[in-house]
């Protein structure tokens, strides 16, 4: 049987990873600013996320939840700690996509409204609701077509009042990246985010910050969003939550009461699945991840800002974005094919850097470095 061709793949075999490096077959070293598409959060293989994984296998791998997951509670009150959410409410699931999905449905029910408010170049996910919110005409099949979403442009406030102004009554919620990732780095400005917020209380509708790709400590606070102190009536979560074992959620404020039957989910918060999250958290804590993202970030940042021919240089802690001139077009494939160091892209011409949260400032200088010497021996056209 053939694999269903949908990704085109970079001309590597990954066969082991660890912290921030990853192996091909032949014993090559690759050092990895890609994480997966920002997934390993605490590093490739971590040893006590290994063992967590290891030890819940061996006791019980799955029930349903028909029954009580301890493991579930556990995870919650980790996650309320390290977020600093305690009094919101957790909804387990398993992906990015879901994780909006499912919000956005939330926000319909509680408000009785079927309108949703998101961004252009927003990327939320490809189920039905998630793709109709996501600006991509291309991913969007017609079954998926609705006119209950709004697309406004990102930190334009005028049009965000006018929109309110003029339908507000019908708004259900406002998702929101606090950083747009697929859209190439474009970071939701302060007052944006905060009059997102106001207009949501004004008009009755939700908030819905969706941080699959921003959020999990990768912008060096928990949430994004936190960098404008707006409390979001939703978090979604994904990717840096499981390190790569598949697990999604949503973190849902007290306000929104919850009823039997409104959502659910078969494998959403299995045993396992659990278990990989909360090593994923203790490393973080252990490890202090998120301020470690926060200064090894800046420090990128700095050093990215200093090499000319690198333009917009944007983001926040371990997610980064510069926009690459035509001349240095091929710089992506060189760094990977020359130097051995993933990154990340967005169309037509962003690197983004999404490495693990544990990336220490020698291997960021370790890719600074390589980057430097790819620009100056860049082949002239
Ligand atoms: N939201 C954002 C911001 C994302 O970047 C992504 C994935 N790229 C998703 C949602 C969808 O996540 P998943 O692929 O796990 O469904």
């Amino acid at each position: 049987m053939k694999l269903f061709d949908v990704y085109p793949l970079q001309p590597v075999t990954i066969t082991k990873g660890l912290g921030s490096y990853v192996w091909d077959e032949s014993g090559t070293r690759y050092l990895d600013m890609y994480g997966g598409h920002a997934v390993i959060s605490i590093g490739h293989t971590h040893p006590h996320w290994v063992k967590r994984i290891e030890q819940q296998l061996e006791q019980l791998a799955f029930y349903s939840n028909s029954v009580h997951l301890p493991i579930q509670q556990t995870l919650a009150e980790k996650l309320g700690e390290i977020s600093g959410k305690k009094n919101y409410q957790l909804f387990l699931c398993n992906s990015g996509a879901e994780a909006n999905e499912n919000a956005l449905k939330l926000a319909s029910f509680v408000t009785q409204r079927r309108k949703i408010i998101a961004f252009r170049q927003s990327f939320h996910g490809r189920t039905s609701l998630a793709v109709a919110a996501t600006d991509n005409p291309s991913i969007v099949a017609p079954v998926n077509e609705t006119d209950a979403v709004i697309f406004l442009p990102l930190n334009d406030e005028q049009a965000l009042e006018d929109c309110f102004k003029k339908v507000g009554s019908t708004i259900a919620a406002v998702i929101i990246e606090g950083i747009q990732g697929v859209g190439g780095i474009r970071v939701a400005s302060t007052s944006f985010l905060r009059l997102i917020q106001q207009q949501c209380k004004q008009y009755g509708a939700l908030l819905i910050a969706d941080s699959v790709q921003c959020g999990y400590g990768r912008s060096g606070e928990f949430f994004s969003h936190d960098f404008a102190q707006v409390d979001a009536d939703m978090y979604t979560m994904a990717k840096g939550m499981g390190n790569g074992f598949p697990i999604g959620g949503v973190l849902i404020a007290p306000h929104i009461q919850p009823k039997h039957g409104m959502l659910g989910t078969t494998f959403g918060g299995n045993p396992l699945a659990c278990a990989a999250a909360l090593g994923v958290l203790e490393v973080m804590e252990n490890e202090s991840l998120i301020s470690n993202a926060k200064v090894v970030g800046q420090y990128l940042m700095e050093q990215l800002n200093k090499i000319p021919s690198l333009q917009n240089v944007r983001g926040r802690g371990l997610m980064i974005g510069f926009d690459v001139p035509p001349e240095l077009a091929t710089l992506k494939n060189r760094l990977l094919n020359e130097y051995q160091i993933f990154t990340g892209e967005a169309k037509p011409s962003v690197i983004r850097l999404l490495p693990a949260l544990s990336l220490t400032r020698e291997q960021a200088d370790e890719f600074l470095q390589a980057l430097q010497t790819a620009i100056a021996t860049h082949p002239t056209t």
